[in-house]
């Protein structure tokens, strides 16, 4: 039996449905910054699609060695100047000063920004593993300390259900996170995965070892699955046989992959929904189809969209009868 955890979210929902009445989860999207004027667009477009599903907040990447720090900036900035979201920018470890990480927080703050994604990070390609910088926050869990010191940033931390590659051992990966919510973090969102049971199974050993944030499943909807294949064999996580199967011979037939995507991704949040998931953070890869529909399956709908379409002469009649 999974761990029944005494403290925010209690696992009622395996021997029920989840009953939580007409409430919808709240979700959370990230984004990547845009690399030339095509991307951009098709970020902007995927942004406005989705804005209206009411995002709890919407993050923006940060590049291995920073290299996205302007880009990470100017998107985050203009989804929190033009649009009525909370931005969220990820912030790293790698190849800078503390003082260098410490001044782009401030500078946050001062533009109102109050969520941070923090993050060590990973090496920029061609380097061998990871070396801190002399002057720099070693681990998230500094970083996140680092922060707190600034203001009091609302900060989101990494973690893993199937244990992060470089990590000495699932137990120390644990008290790692507890490190990081212990320096001040308020939630952790998990690398992507596709089997429901490990991410249950790594819940409850949160929750065993005290952690009491909230543990929010990443949700990877597959646009591509060899891409979606090497992403996992770069992180650790595991592409199960079926899954596998499921996409099999589509490499030519887009529509078909696209319908199997997405009834994949919706099998596997009203799985976790029927285990008391009630939050969920989405990797949209800069595409809105996918986590449009999953959201659409799992209740959400655009806010006020009701109330400004003046109702059909049908629909009005029908309702009023
Ligand atoms: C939701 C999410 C968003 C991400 N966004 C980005 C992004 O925008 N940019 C980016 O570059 N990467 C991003 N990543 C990837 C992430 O940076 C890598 O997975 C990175 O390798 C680890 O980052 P972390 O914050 O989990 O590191 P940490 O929590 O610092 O842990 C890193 C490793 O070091 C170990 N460790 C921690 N402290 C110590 C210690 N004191 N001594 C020895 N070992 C220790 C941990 O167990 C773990 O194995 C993201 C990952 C996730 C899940």
């Amino acid at each position: 039996m999974y761990f029944v955890s005494k403290m925010k979210k209690p696992d009622t929902a395996l021997a029920k449905p989840a009953g939580r009445g007409s409430s919808v989860p709240a979700v959370s999207f990230e984004f990547f910054p845009p690399g030339d004027d095509e991307m951009e667009r098709t970020l902007w477009q995927s942004i406005e699609r989705l804005a209206p599903l009411g995002p709890r907040f919407v993050s923006v990447t940060y590049g291995a060695d920073g290299s996205t720090r302007a880009r990470t900036h100017n998107v985050v900035a203009r989804v929190q100047r033009e649009m009525t979201l909370t931005g969220a920018p990820h912030l790293t470890c790698v190849g800078a000063s503390r003082s260098t990480v410490l001044d782009i927080a401030q500078d946050y703050w001062l533009q109102g920004i109050r969520h941070i994604v923090a993050l060590r990070g990973d090496p920029p390609q061609g380097a061998h593993g990871y070396t801190p910088h002399p002057a720099g926050f070693p681990y998230a869990a500094e970083l996140v300390a680092g922060l707190k010191q600034v203001g009091n940033f609302d900060i989101s931390v990494a973690a893993y259900p199937e244990t992060h590659p470089e990590a000495k051992s699932p137990a120390a990966d644990l008290d790692n996170l507890k490190r990081k919510i212990d320096a001040g973090a308020s939630r952790a969102i998990t690398q992507f995965f596709f089997d429901t049971d490990v991410y249950l199974r790594f819940r409850d050993r949160c929750h065993a070892a005290g952690i009491d944030v909230s543990i929010v499943p990443g949700i990877l909807p597959i646009t591509r699955f060899p891409q979606i294949t090497k992403f996992a064999e770069r992180c650790g996580a595991t592409i199960p046989a079926w899954l596998a199967r499921r996409f099999e011979g589509l490499e030519d037939d887009p529509e078909t992959r696209r319908l199997i995507a997405a009834s994949v991704a919706i099998d596997q949040v009203h799985t976790l929904e029927r285990h008391g998931v009630d939050e969920f953070h989405f990797y949209t890869l800069n595409r809105a189809e996918l986590t449009y529909a999953i959201c659409h399956a799992l209740g959400l709908r655009e806010k006020g969209v009701r109330s400004v379409l003046a109702p059909q002469p049908a629909m009005a009649s029908a309702a009023a009868v």
